[in-house]
C-alpha cells in the first residue's frame, strides 16, 4: 500500500427508516417517494433500479444531505444525516469536474481544503489516478478527455476525501457500451479493495445486475419497492451470461407490471 494513504476508510451502515418526500410547489404537491425503510450493510453495493421520475435521484440526494425528507430519516453510520458530510460522497452523470483546473488538480481539490501539504496532495493524487488507470494523464485539460475519462477523474477525486458511502447517479448512463463495461470492472475492483459503501442508481436492469449485491425496483411516481431481489452471481460478471439475461427478464417483468398498474391509475 502507498505510505500516504494508511487508513483507508472502509463502509458504513446507512438505515432508511420510513423516508418519504413530497415537493410542494405554490399550487400543487409531487409525491415523489412512498415511505421507503431498508438497511443497507457496512461496504454493500445497493442498486436503486427504476424508471425516469420514480424518485431515484430525490432518494440519493437525502442520503447526500441535499434534500430533506418530507418524513422519516437516515441514518450514516447510526447517525442522522441533516446535511452533506465528507463521509458521503455524491457522483452523477456529467462528471462535475472543474474545467479551469487539470486532471490532478481536480483530484487533489478536497485535499486542499484538508490543508495537507502539496507533496502529500501529489503523491494520492498520483495513487488515485493509477487506481483509476489515469496515469500519464495528470496535466490534461478536463475538456481534452473522454467521457469515461471524466467519471474517471471524478470517482478519484472522491475518493480522495476517503468517504465511507459513495452515492453514484446513473454515472455511466452517458458512456457508450464497451466504455461502460469497463467502468464497471474498474469501479468493481475499487469497492472490492476499499469495502466502500455503495448506493447505485440507475434505470438499467442488466447494469443493476452486473454491480449490485442487492437490487432494489422502484414503482413509476411516487416511487415504492417493488421488488428486491439479492443478486449471488459470482463476481466478475458478464452481462451476457445467460444467468443474468435470465434474472434481467424476470425483473423487467415485475417492472413492466408496476408501469402499467401505474399508468391505469388516474392522474
Ligand atoms: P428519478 O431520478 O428517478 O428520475 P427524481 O428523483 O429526479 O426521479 O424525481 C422524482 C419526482 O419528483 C419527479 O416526478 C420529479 O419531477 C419530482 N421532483 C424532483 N425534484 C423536484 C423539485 N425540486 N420540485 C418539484 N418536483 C420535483
Ligand atoms: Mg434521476
Amino acid at each position: 500500500m502507498n505510505s500516504t494513504r494508511p487508513h483507508s476508510q472502509s463502509g458504513i451502515t446507512l438505515q432508511f427508516r420510513g423516508v418519504t418526500k413530497t415537493f410542494y410547489d405554490r399550487a400543487r404537491s409531487v409525491e415523489a417517494l412512498q415511505p421507503f425503510t431498508t438497511d443497507v450493510a457496512a461496504g454493500e453495493f445497493v442498486c436503486l433500479l427504476g424508471p425516469s421520475g420514480c424518485g431515484k435521484s430525490t432518494l440519493l440526494n437525502i442520503v447526500a444531505g441535499l434534500e430533506l425528507p418530507t418524513a422519516g430519516q437516515v441514518l450514516a453510520g447510526g447517525k442522522p444525516i441533516t446535511a452533506p458530510g465528507s463521509e458521503r460522497a455524491l457522483l452523477f452523470q456529467e462528471a462535475a469536474l472543474f474545467p479551469w483546473l487539470d486532471v490532478q488538480a481536480n483530484v487533489e481539490f478536497g485535499l486542499r481544503q484538508q490543508r495537507r501539504s502539496a507533496q502529500e496532495r501529489a503523491d494520492m493524487a498520483r495513487s488515485l489516478l493509477a487506481m483509476v488507470h489515469l496515469t500519464g494523464f495528470e496535466h490534461s485539460a478536463v475538456h481534452q478527455l473522454s467521457g469515461g475519462m471524466r467519471q474517471r477523474v471524478a470517482l478519484a477525486r472522491a475518493l480522495a476525501i476517503d468517504p465511507a458511502v459513495i452515492l453514484m447517479d446513473e454515472p455511466f448512463g452517458a458512456l457508450d457500451a464497451i466504455t461502460r463495461d469497463r467502468m464497471h470492472a474498474e469501479l468493481e475492483a475499487i469497492w472490492s479493495a476499499t469495502g466502500k459503501t455503495i448506493l447505485f442508481v440507475t434505470h438499467n436492469v442488466r447494469e443493476a445486475l452486473a454491480l449490485g449485491d442487492r437490487i432494489l425496483t422502484f414503482s413509476p411516481r411516487p416511487g415504492r419497492v417493488v421488488q428486491e431481489v439479492r443478486v449471488t452471481l459470482p463476481r466478475p460478471r458478464s452481462l451476457e451470461s445467460h444467468a443474468l439475461v435470465d434474472m434481467a427478464a424476470q425483473i423487467l417483468s415485475v417492472m413492466r407490471t408496476a408501469e402499467a398498474n401505474a399508468a391505469a391509475l388516474p392522474a
